[in-house]
């Protein structure tokens, strides 16, 4: 039957390493979890998008910088010295909202967010199946896994031989002796790059010359930078941006595929052939797989009844924390990247964004 509908002062949709930092700021501010505001996820196991991550994807920073508010990620001793794997980051964000007792929902897939025309207090009701949630104030946190990205290119529809995006791999052995090219300048491509050239006839192709970190230096130059370059947009100055998101942490794995000589990049290819690739200038390279590491876009498809203002996929947000929906002052938007804050798609980049919701929605 239909679900009956329950009064919450606040809904957190997603409960990934965003939706928990503001739980745990909500339940700072004296927000009980559970009746005050609830905390609700479409997947049936913690650990937000990790879990469906590669098996063997690292973490581009040490276990002391990937913490969220509160409670530092356990150490990661590893013999060979490497950054925390995926299954650290589920144990850890797993024990994360025990701790706090945020009591995630799920699994419940929320489908729409809309405006109560019945309720004269102005609430928002958020929809999944099994739950109906009235709302003084909805905070989307759904990330972006739900939602690869997949550039088009001719001949992908003639092509073969088998296609996926990075979402969709799990293990470089389904690739064993197999010619396979990998798209995409980023920390994915190379780290799928990397391991699946241990066992396959690997082709790197990107569409710019991929930027390499130096060897010394991990992901926590990356947070640095992406705030100092919204300190000095904000302060109407240039920011030459040395480092960015997007830049190649040179983990362990990825300096072995250099190690072998295999960590080359060609231009993209321009289209798809029956059975391969080829370029602008004729050539051609047959393969039997294509692994898309193009990126992912923001997971908000519930919001639409809502009719929000968008611009290539973002929301207009602003307010003091900067995730508020400008044309939804009661909906905020949290850890879809440096457009709801600096850094904010990271996990120690998202606790400023989640704290100032928290105080956005708790002051009175
Ligand atoms: P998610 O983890 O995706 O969580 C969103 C949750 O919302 C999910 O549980 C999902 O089930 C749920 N959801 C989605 N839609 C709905 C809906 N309609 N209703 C209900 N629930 C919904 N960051 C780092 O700090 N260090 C790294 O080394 C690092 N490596 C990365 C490597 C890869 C390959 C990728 C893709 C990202 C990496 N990131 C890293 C970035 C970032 O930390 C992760 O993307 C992280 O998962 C983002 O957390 P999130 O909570 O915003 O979203």
């Amino acid at each position: 039957g239909v679900p009956q509908r329950r009064e919450v002062e606040v809904v957190v949709i997603g409960g990934g390493q965003a939706g928990l930092a503001t739980g745990f700021y909500l339940r700072r501010a004296g927000l009980v979890p559970g009746r005050d505001f609830v905390v609700v996820d479409a997947a049936d196991r913690p650990g937000g998008a990790w879990p469906r991550t590669w098996d063997g994807l690292r973490l581009f920073s040490p276990a002391g910088f990937s913490s969220l508010p509160g409670w530092m990620m356990p150490p990661w001793d590893d013999a060979t010295r490497g950054f925390p794997t995926r299954d650290h980051v589920v144990e850890y964000l797993t024990r994360y909202e025990e701790r706090y007792g945020l009591q995630v929902q799920r699994p419940h897939r929320v489908e729409s967010v809309r405006r109560a025309d019945d309720d004269p207090g102005g609430r928002l009701l958020v929809e999944a199946p099994g739950l109906a949630l009235s709302a003084r104030a909805v905070v989307s946190a759904t990330g972006t896994w739900d939602r690869p990205f997949w550039p088009t290119y001719p001949g992908m529809r003639t092509f073969a031989g088998r296609q996926l995006h990075a979402a969709g791999y799990r293990v470089p052995e389904e690739f064993a002796g197999q010619r396979v090219v990998v798209v995409g300048g980023g920390n994915s491509a190379a780290q799928i790059l990397a391991e699946v050239s241990t066992v396959a006839d690997a082709t790197w192709v990107t569409t710019r010359p991929p930027r390499f970190l130096p060897d010394d230096v991990d992901g926590r130059v990356l947070f640095a930078t992406a705030r100092a370059r919204i300190e000095a947009l904000e302060q109407g100055r240039e920011h030459a941006g040395v480092a960015g998101l997007g830049d190649i942490v040179m983990v362990a794995s990825v300096k072995d595929a250099r190690d072998r000589g295999v960590l080359h990049a060609r231009a993209m290819f321009s289209r798809l052939t029956p059975d391969g690739v080829a370029w602008a200038d004729g050539t051609t390279q047959q393969c039997d797989a294509v692994i898309w590491c193009t990126g992912f876009r923001p997971a908000l498809r519930h919001l639409r009844p809502l009719g929000l203002r968008t611009s290539a996929g973002h929301v207009a947000v602003g307010g003091p924390s900067g995730t508020r929906a400008l044309d939804e002052p009661r909906l905020h938007l949290v850890g879809y990247g440096d457009w709801t804050g600096p850094a904010s798609a990271t996990l120690a980049g998202v606790g400023p964004s989640a704290r100032a919701v928290a105080a956005a929605l708790t002051k009175r």
